[in-house]
């Protein structure tokens, strides 16, 4: 065996096994048919999942190495196909004892007519293919189910170049037959020869008249031929085969040629592109539809010779809040000058307000004969998605950088924080129990603890709006001595009781080394501000310290100080440390503070740490809090810390920029949605 043939047939185990998954696929679809079928208030449709499937198994195929859009082209169909398999099921249970166990289709044609594709297609879904048989009119195919001798007849209604096909509307409109389903199947005209020869050599091209004309342009680019006209398409490729010359060619579906044995010379050859047959199914007994299933109802009306005759009728639809598909009027056929009405209206005449409406335009109209009620479509609002978002999956930036580390591992000045190069590593710091470092972290609390009721309430509204720690100061630098300097240990007492009250863990500044101790005996995390982040002694001793350490990055330090200050904690033996920008001090004054977003890549591609972003004291304005949060979870950060009072005007500091409860929960709704859209994880 040569190596391609080894390969193809490794490609055919593959498909083999394709093909047993989209049946395991369908066995499963049925069981969601079935329990569908037992309860009515399951939808049977949700087009908004529909997108939403697509996109998730778009991006799934690209992250294998596939090719998203044929992915979903390819899924589209699957979801379709299951979709048409439900509606089938449900169709089956409510008209039990109407199926014959072998169908027998009529149509007008040979085997390769358009017909006959479409009927392959529409009763596609069927354990055994029917019989199908052709007739030589669509009376006969009609006739054929009037006497039995046939169950179903498929007949074209309409063309989206040629219009209506009055032949079977007059049909229809004498005859007992119901629509019971339609079916849309593109008419794609090609050139079918016995062998592949030039065009130039062709004499003869056969075809039904309907054809040859949609296709004169091509036709005119062939001189030396004559159009030989035939009672159909597909019977004109078997008039080819059987006349056996090089010369004579017909134009039909690439099917019909197939079926025959012809080749395609030219695809697609018509003057117009995307010429599209609606079919419809008849049968002799009305169908019932599951209301759940959209349907369609086509209605031949003929209305009096007198002024506001149709709008009397057409008034009636929209009275019943119906809506009007299709209206077109054609003369009668025998009587000129008198016309008749196609209508076709969205709708089940199940459905009490369809059947109000038919109720009342049959009260106005001259004759009025319901046609059929059956599943719609043709119908493009029902279609499965084609917009469907394929932006690739995660991150729109990558929020941990990508950029190689900065450090090498020989000079660098803080070993401990450094990223190492090629270590893609991550410090993790759990605090109660959410992790910095793994998704998004919201941390928030009043600037100081003030009274228990103030805290409590605080404590409330950051649990409830989602944020998973608790902040607030009791030992506050303060600019100023006269300034309200917190409350202390006391203050710690009420901070801890409210964080265990709503199960939250907290985190507190401390300020000097002899606190340390006695803070960490309360608090799950130690804050070191950004005014003392070069207080060596103390971040030595929290370095001591078995609690994660919240180091601020100082209002006047660079980013590489701020990682020299963490090297001093890592360095004393703590390893927990999530490092915080909160603002620099720039020319710049019309913030609070300058917030240097672009550290939080820096340092993400120079330590391993997790980074937070503070955005109150950045910006100083309560409304900038909750724009800046959002950008910092953009920005690739690990978290916040915000500031939130219950009554923002009574706070001793900080108030201008406190969030409240509405801002807080405000801007919650929008870090969640943002993070959903990123694909980073919310805690
Ligand atoms: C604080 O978080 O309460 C605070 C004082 O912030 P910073 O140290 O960043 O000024
Ligand atoms: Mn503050």
């Amino acid at each position: 065996m040569n190596d391609l043939a080894k390969v193809r047939g490794a490609l055919d185990r593959i498909d083999a096994a394709l093909l047993d998954l989209l049946a395991e696929r369908s066995a499963v679809v049925d069981e969601v048919a079935a329990l569908k079928s037992r309860e009515s208030a399951l939808s049977l449709r949700d087009l908004e999942r529909e997108r939403d499937l697509l996109s998730r198994i778009g991006r799934e195929g690209q992250k294998r190495g596939l090719n998203a859009f044929h992915v979903v082209k390819i899924f589209r169909d699957v979801i379709e196909a299951s979709v048409r398999r439900q509606e089938s099921h449900l169709t089956r249970e409510a008209n039990e004892g109407d199926d014959p166990a072998v169908l027998r289709v009529a149509f007008q044609g040979v085997d390769g007519a358009y017909s006959h594709l479409a009927g392959r297609k529409f009763f596609g879904d069927r354990p055994e293919e029917p019989i199908f048989v052709g007739y030589r009119s669509f009376r006969q195919a009609v006739d054929a189910v009037e006497r039995d001798e046939c169950d179903y007849a498929i007949l074209p209604l309409e063309n989206s170049v040629a219009g209506s096909i009055n032949e079977t509307y007059a049909l229809l409109g004498t005859s007992k037959l119901h629509i019971m389903g339609e079916e849309v199947w593109p008419v794609e005209h090609c050139l079918l020869g016995l062998s592949k020869v030039p065009l130039a050599r062709l004499k003869r091209i056969y075809s039904h008249p309907q054809a040859l004309m949609q296709c004169s342009e091509f036709l005119e680019s062939l001189p030396g031929a004559t159009a030989e006209s035939f009672f159909d398409t597909a019977a004109s490729v078997g008039r080819v085969k059987e006349l056996g010359s090089e010369e004579n060619a017909a134009i039909a579906s690439a099917e019909a040629g197939e079926l025959h044995g012809l080749v395609v010379l030219r695809r697609d050859i018509a003057n117009q592109r995307n010429n599209q047959t609606r079919f419809v199914v008849v049968h002799r007994k009305r169908f019932r539809f599951d209301p759940r299933i959209p349907c369609r109802t086509s209605l031949l009306l003929v209305t009096d010779h007198k002024e506001g005759a149709l709008e009397r009728c057409l008034s009636e639809l929209a009275r019943a809040s119906v809506n009007m598909t299709k209206l077109e009027s054609r003369s009668m056929q025998n009587t000129p000058w008198e016309y008749q009405f196609y209508v076709d209206i969205e709708g089940n005449v199940d459905e009490p307000r369809v059947a109000a409406a038919l109720e009342g335009i049959g009260r106005n109209a001259r004759y009025l004969r319901v046609l059929g009620c059956y599943p719609r479509k043709a119908d493009p609002s029902l279609q499965v998605p084609r917009d469907v978002d394929l932006t690739p999956a995660g991150p729109v930036a990558p929020p941990v950088s990508t950029t190689a580390p900065l450090t090498s591992e020989s000079n660098v000045a803080y070993p401990l924080a450094a990223r190492r190069a090629g270590d893609s590593g991550r410090t993790l710091v759990k605090v109660g129990d959410v992790v910095f470092g793994e998704g998004f972290v919201v941390v928030a609390g009043p600037c100081a603890v003030e009274t228990e009721s103030q805290v409590f309430e605080t404590a409330r509204i950051v649990r409830e709006g989602g944020g998973r720690v608790l902040r607030g100061g009791v030992f506050k630098p303060r600019t100023s001595p006269y300034a309200f300097q917190g409350l202390g240990l006391a203050g710690l007492d009420i901070l801890a009781r409210a964080g265990q009250e709503y199960g939250l863990p907290i985190v507190t500044e401390v300020m000097a080394p002899e606190e340390v101790e006695k803070v960490a005996l309360l608090a799950d995390m130690l804050q070191i501000g950004a005014r003392n982040m070069q207080n060596f002694a103390l971040l030595k001793e929290v370095g001591q310290s078995k609690r994660p350490v919240l180091l601020k990055r100082g209002m006047m330090s660079s980013v590489e100080e701020l990682l020299l200050a963490a090297e001093f904690i890592l360095s004393a033996g703590n390893r927990h440390v999530v490092l915080c920008e909160r603002g620099i001090r720039t020319f710049e004054t019309s913030t609070r503070n300058t917030l240097d977003l672009g550290a939080v890549q820096v340092l993400k591609s120079r330590t391993h740490l997790p980074v937070i972003v503070d955005p109150s004291h950045a910006m100083g304005v309560a409304a900038f809090v909750a724009p800046m949060a959002r950008a910092a979870l953009a920005a690739g950060a690990d978290g916040v810390i915000v500031e939130v009072h219950p009554r923002p005007a009574e706070a001793p500091g900080d108030g201008a920029h406190a969030l409240t409860p509405d801002l807080f929960a405000a801007m919650m709704g929008d870090l969640r949605r943002v993070a959903q859209a990123l694909g980073v994880k919310m805690w």
